[in-house]
């Protein structure tokens, strides 16, 4: 099933224990759509500035990702984001964000990208968010990613369009701050608790799937049915943990589209963490979108079949003394 994705488009400057680039291409939805690309068809919408060259939208293209709803806003900016990051990459300082053409922007959808079936809603302002999930109404999976910034500025915005989705994708620092939460579980059993209340008042469906993303640590995923974990593919050397967030979603996200005659079972949900944790793996090896931009697929065949391997244990119960 065809995915619209809407999110920032960015100039990236990152700076790692590893080294650093100068506006670099990077943006939630860049990310989010390289990695989808190797599920289904992905449209991404949202504005650029002058600023933006046709070598930045030639590395979307080059993924057959539909640039056409990308707008360019003259005299504009494109979204500029700096962050540095600690020796260990596990924490990370927002030195910059300029939101330019993001400002007053008004989504205007095609055609095209209203009927894919498929709505990721990548992190930006939550009332753009809210503002492309209304021309989408009839979308079968719509899932959404946030950021601390938001929660702390556009809390009630927020929670408003996390009610209107079937999947919320957040860290789990901003899964507890989001609910006031120190449980994680409980944390993610309140944001059900949402989808359930909303489904009452608004006769919407709200959200049935939670995903923590746990950084190096691998990512959790709670339903009304279960939970399931996974730890992150081990590498040696990471690189720049830029975009991973979103490129896992891409992987989650775009596995679930390919599968369009499965229903959304615990047991489908698994293996769509599985691809977006190896998507994911692939993503922090380089800077920015280098590594996935000539990523195959017969390596992400072969990264998940190390992933199933090394995730298994017998089910054989051990002789317990009394
Ligand atoms: P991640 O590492 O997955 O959290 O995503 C990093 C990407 O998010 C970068 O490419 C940034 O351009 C983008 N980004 C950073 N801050 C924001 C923000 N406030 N709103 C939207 N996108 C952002």
């Amino acid at each position: 099933m065809p995915i619209t994705v809407v999110g920032s488009i960015a100039y990236d400057t990152v700076k790692t224990p590893f080294g650093e680039r100068e506006r670099m291409l990077g943006g939630a939805a860049v990310h989010f759509a390289l990695a989808a690309s190797f599920f289904d068809d992905v449209r991404v919408v949202g504005p650029v500035g002058d600023d933006f060259g046709e070598q930045q939208l030639a590395v979307l293209r080059g993924r057959r990702v539909d640039v056409s709803d990308i707008e360019r806003i003259a005299g504009g900016s494109t979204f500029f984001w700096r962050g540095e990051y600690g020796w260990d990459l596990n924490t990370r300082e927002t030195l910059d964000t300029q939101l330019g053409v993001f400002e007053g922007f008004v989504p205007k959808l095609s055609e095209r990208s209203r009927s894919s079936d498929v709505l990721f809603l990548a992190n930006i302002q939550p009332d753009l968010q809210r503002d492309v999930r209304a021309q989408m109404p009839d979308a079968r999976f719509v899932a959404l990613d946030s950021m601390n910034l938001w929660i702390d500025i556009a809390r009630d915005s927020l929670v408003q369009a996390i009610g209107s989705v079937d999947c919320l994708i957040l860290n789990d620092a901003e899964l507890r701050q989001l609910t006031g939460k120190p449980n994680l579980v409980a944390a993610a059993r309140e944001v059900l608790s949402w989808g359930v209340q909303s489904a009452a008042e608004t006769g919407m469906r709200g959200p049935s799937v939670i995903v923590a993303k746990q950084g190096e640590y691998g990512a959790a995923l709670v339903t009304a049915d279960g939970f399931f974990a996974l730890p992150a593919y081990p590498l040696e050397t990471v690189i720049d943990p830029t975009g991973a967030g979103d490129t896992f979603a891409g992987g989650l996200v775009g596995y679930i589209a390919a599968h369009p005659g499965e229903a959304l079972t615990d047991e489908l949900l698994r293996r769509a963490m599985a691809h977006a944790t190896v998507l994911a793996s692939f993503n922090v090896e380089e800077f920015g979108t280098e590594r996935i931009e000539r990523l195959q697929g017969k390596e992400i065949v072969a990264r998940i079949g190390e992933l199933h391997s090394m995730t298994q244990f017998s089910g054989a119960a051990l002789g317990l003394r009394a």
